[in-house]
Order: C-alpha cells, then sequence, then structure tokens
C-alpha cells in the first residue's frame, strides 16, 4: 500500500496543496483560494477538506496518508508548536500543530513558509545533490532559509535565517519594513528594486522607462529588468545596485556557514541569467579568497512548488 503524504503552502491568499509519494514524487496538486474568514479554525478546516477532495478527485485515499506538513508564514514556536502571530491572517497564539493533529488524525507539523521552500528546493531541486545551502527567495521582501550539514537551522527561538534583514548598508536611507535601515531587503527585493527606479524617475532622471512611470504612475520590478536588458542607463544602475546587495549577502553567508550552494528564489529569478550573471560578477568582486571556487550561486528549480515539496519532506521525516 502506498505511502502517502500532505504538503501544503499557505500564503493568505491561496492554500497549495500536495500529494507526494515517499520518494518525494509530486502525485498531485490543487491550488485553493483560501476565502476572506482567515481564522485558523476555518482556515485548517478548508485544508482538511480540500485536501481529502484532492485525494478523492486523483483515486488516492486518505487511508494512506501517513503525514501532513504545512508552511505558513509568521513568527512561531516550533518546539511548542505554535504560531504566536501572523499579521496578514489574524493568526495570534495559535496552537497549529495540535489543530492540524486534531482534525486531520494524522502526525502532522508546521514550519516558516520560507524555510519550507529552502527545504523543498534542498530535498527535491536545485540543492537536492548538496548538504549546506542557503535559499533566499526575492519578492515583496527577502525570505531566507539555512540548511547547514543536512539540518536546517531554526535558531534558539526559531527566528534565525531572516536573511532579509541583514544591515548592508549602514546608514542607508532606504528603511525597512522591520522598522530599520540599510537591511538587504529594503535595497534588493523586488519591492524595493521598484521602489529605487521610481525615485529616481520621480526625481525626474532620464530614462526608457519614463514612458511607463508617466502613464501608470509608477515602474514594476520586471519594467526596471526589462529595460535594463535594453540598455537603458537608468535601469541598469538600479539592478546593479539590487545585484550588488545580493552578491554582498552571499559573501557574508559563504563566511557564516560555508555552502556549497546559495539558490535564489521567487519572482525576480525571471530575469534570468542576466541576473544571475551580476550576482556572481558582484559576488567575485568582493570575495576575499575563502574557498570561493567551492560555492555555486544559482537560481531553485522548483518556483512555486517548492513550499509543498519541503512542507511533504518535513512530514516524511515525523
Ligand atoms: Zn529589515
Amino acid at each position: 500500500m502506498a505511502q502517502l503524504y500532505i504538503g501544503i503552502d499557505f500564503g493568505g491568499t491561496n492554500l497549495k496543496i500536495g500529494i507526494f509519494n515517499r520518494d518525494m514524487d509530486l502525485l498531485a496538486k490543487a491550488n485553493v483560494p483560501s476565502g476572506d474568514d482567515l481564522t485558523p479554525d476555518t482556515v485548517v478546516k478548508l485544508m482538511v477538506a480540500s485536501s481529502k477532495k484532492l485525494l478523492v478527485d486523483t483515486d488516492l485515499s486518505f487511508e494512506n496518508v501517513c503525514a501532513v506538513g504545512v508552511g505558513c508564514p509568521g513568527q512561531m514556536n516550533l518546539k511548542e508548536g505554535i504560531v504566536l502571530s501572523a499579521p496578514n491572517l489574524a493568526f495570534k497564539n495559535v496552537p497549529l500543530r495540535k489543530m492540524l493533529i486534531d482534525q486531520f488524525g494524522k502526525p502532522s507539523l508546521f514550519e516558516n513558509d520560507a524555510n519550507a521552500a529552502a527545504w523543498g528546493e534542498f530535498v527535491a531541486g536545485s540543492a537536492k545533490d548538496v548538504s549546506d545551502m542557503v535559499f533566499f527567495t526575492l519578492g515583496t521582501g527577502i525570505g531566507g532559509g539555512i540548511i547547514c550539514e543536512g539540518k536546517m537551522i531554526h535558531g534558539y527561538t526559531d527566528e534565525a535565517a531572516e536573511l532579509g534583514h541583514i544591515i548592508v548598508y549602514p546608514g542607508g536611507e532606504r528603511r525597512c519594513g522591520c522598522g530599520q535601515y540599510g537591511c538587504a531587503e529594503a535595497y534588493a527585493s523586488a519591492n524595493s528594486t521598484a521602489a529605487r527606479a521610481n525615485d529616481a524617475l520621480e526625481d525626474g532622471t532620464a530614462s526608457s522607462l519614463q514612458d511607463i512611470f508617466r502613464g501608470k504612475g509608477s515602474v514594476t520590478c520586471k519594467d526596471v529588468f526589462d529595460h535594463a536588458k535594453n540598455g537603458d542607463k537608468l535601469a541598469t544602475e538600479i539592478v546593479d545596485g539590487t545585484a550588488e546587495t545580493l552578491g554582498l549577502l552571499c559573501v557574508s553567508m559563504l563566511h557564516v556557514t560555508q555552502p556549497q550552494r546559495i539558490v535564489f528564489a521567487g519572482g525576480m529569478i525571471a530575469a534570468g541569467n542576466f541576473l544571475l550573471d551580476k550576482i556572481v560578477e558582484q559576488f567575485n568582486k568582493h570575495i576575499w579568497t575563502m574557498k570561493k571556487e567551492s560555492l555555486e550561486i544559482c537560481f531553485a528549480t522548483l518556483g512555486e512548488d517548492a513550499g509543498i515539496y519541503g512542507a511533504a519532506a518535513l512530514a516524511v521525516d515525523l
């Protein structure tokens, strides 16, 4: 009888659900809108109902499900199984692990969403052949995950790997969402890349982006990359600034845990080798002699599925 594992990635607006076998083959997946009621009880009930429906739709049996893993955002106490707070979800001191175990009736766990995605890339994606990796996801902010000697690093109170809040530019003018100035996230996330361009355009800097800026009132991160690829001077400067910050993060992470691979994920990696080559160039410019040839900087390969892979793989280890 096949042993099945459920991996769920809960981001707030939707639930991604994957059904896996023990070898981490993805057998079925679904993407379910989470609706307006984001209270913990409703969300967990939706996880159970949606998972059971996916199993039925694909002729798989709930009886064969061995364990359930969930990735979700927020501050958490993993040892106690509690989500302390998740601002966008109305979650406060939620005993999520117990709720999952009670409602699914199966061994269950949850994990920070960025850590779950990192674990997915580690077991089934871009870092499946190494033991040490650092993961960055470039989106609204910068999320992180660190796997060292095959183990995920959580830290004393489960708040390790907040890599977007590494201060890269002390005295930097840009304020991060965390309140601090000079965080990497305030310079190199997709949102902050667009924001840096929009500030320069607002100041009247000449650029091929000005047409979009005047028409729509703002440009996106993708606009900036598209125009940089076409050689626009401002767009190129903005992209080079983003790449320098990411290159500096790679240098710092190499000094902290000496990963074999640093993996970037998130919407910004759609820019492809144009971005990757610039990050590597900046890394090479700033690194000194420390075993730089042992590190490979690359992009994630599982895309939006990384979270469900990671959550299910963590469930396998329960
Ligand atoms: Zn910050």
